[in-house]
């Protein structure tokens, strides 16, 4: 603004209503965090698909500015809104620091070692932890192409911070008595990878052709060459539904197929999985999916998309982070 504008700008502002004033100091402190670049990467990532989270109306017109984020306001409802309300964000203070806490997410820190770098309490960094990861839990692509290697994996089960237990608390570091399937120490995890290193998971109440079928179907290409390691659910799955695939058996040592049909990107995936996952000591099953959805926002391979910009994307566009990548 030239200096003639802004001095005319300060005469009218004597003109002002007290609530007018009121309005317009609640605008300028608005603008005050400046430089936040977690604020700016929300805001940027809303403003490319703004949509009114009371009526999900699009049309929405830009209305100010509020603690450093974009204010809008809904052409159907007329209600305002900024890109964090309604998200698992909107009520968490602290901004300043969230740049430094995805930094701390993106190394993969416990919640002590995240607490201390960032320099908040430790029940601040785990109850953002799980607020930052409801989003991505959820942000799964909806399509993978060619090639798609499948397999389940097991995760130990953790009853890790539930406050009723009804059997003794495991002690730490006994072996639990079975591997494999055992569902009251196991849960199945699948992993489904295509080439372009598309990848998506399920946590499996059991391992059957119907819960494969779940998972599987509804991502899968109709060209798609499902690649698996034998196991007798998949010719169910693979009978049922006339979905192509191809048998790897491992215990053969044949375990490529053509130079092509493999599950060894599947299963490295599983092994870089198991020993991130080695850090937290036992990962509470009932946020396993979040851990699941962290993995999978660490190993996204978008173009120019980071790790701290694909999270914040998830969580105030979400649905839009595959389908916008892959078009
Ligand atoms: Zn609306």
């Amino acid at each position: 603004m030239n200096p003639r504008d802004f001095k005319e700008l300060r005469r009218s502002a004597q003109d002002l209503t007290p609530q007018q004033r009121h309005i317009l100091a609640t605008d300028l402190q608005g603008t005050y965090p400046q430089n936040n670049p977690v604020l700016e990467q929300v805001d940027r990532a809303f403003s490319e698909h703004p949509r009114c989270p009371h009526c999900q109306h699009e049309q929405v017109a830009k209305w100010g500015r509020v603690q450093g984020l974009q204010r809008y306001r809904c052409r159907a409802c007329h209600r305002q809104f900024t890109p964090l309300t309604n998200t698992p964000l909107s009520r968490l203070r602290k901004r300043e620091k969230w740049a430094a806490y995805l930094e701390a997410m993106e190394d993969g820190l416990s919640v002590r070692k995240a607490a201390e770098r960032v320099g908040v309490n430790p029940n601040t960094a785990f109850l953002w932890r799980h607020r930052f990861l409801a989003s991505p839990a959820k942000e799964k692509p909806t399509l993978l192409r060619g090639i798609v290697e499948s397999d389940e994996t097991f995760i130990r089960r953790s009853r890790k911070g539930e406050r009723r237990m009804d059997r003794l608390a495991r002690k730490r570091g006994t072996k639990a008595p079975n591997t494999g399937m055992d569902p009251e120490h196991w849960v199945p995890v699948l992993v489904a990878r295509d080439r372009g290193a598309v990848t998506t998971d399920s946590i499996l109440p059991e391992v059957t052709s119907q819960t494969l079928k779940r998972s599987l179907v509804p991502v899968l290409d109709k060209d798609a060459v499902l690649c698996h390691d034998g196991l007798p659910s998949y010719f169910t799955l693979a009978r049922e539904t006339g979905i192509s695939h191809r048998t790897v058996y491992a215990a053969h040592g044949k375990r490529v197929l053509k130079g092509v049909f493999h599950i060894q990107n599947v299963n490295a995936y599983h092994s870089r999985l198991k020993e991130w996952l080695e850090r937290f000591h036992g990962v509470a099953t009932k946020y396993l999916s979040s851990y699941l959805g962290w993995r999978r926002f660490l190993e996204l391979k978008l173009p120019s998309v980071s790790f701290s910009r694909a999270i914040l994307q998830a969580i105030v566009a979400p649905g839009r982070l595959h389908s916008f990548a892959r078009t």
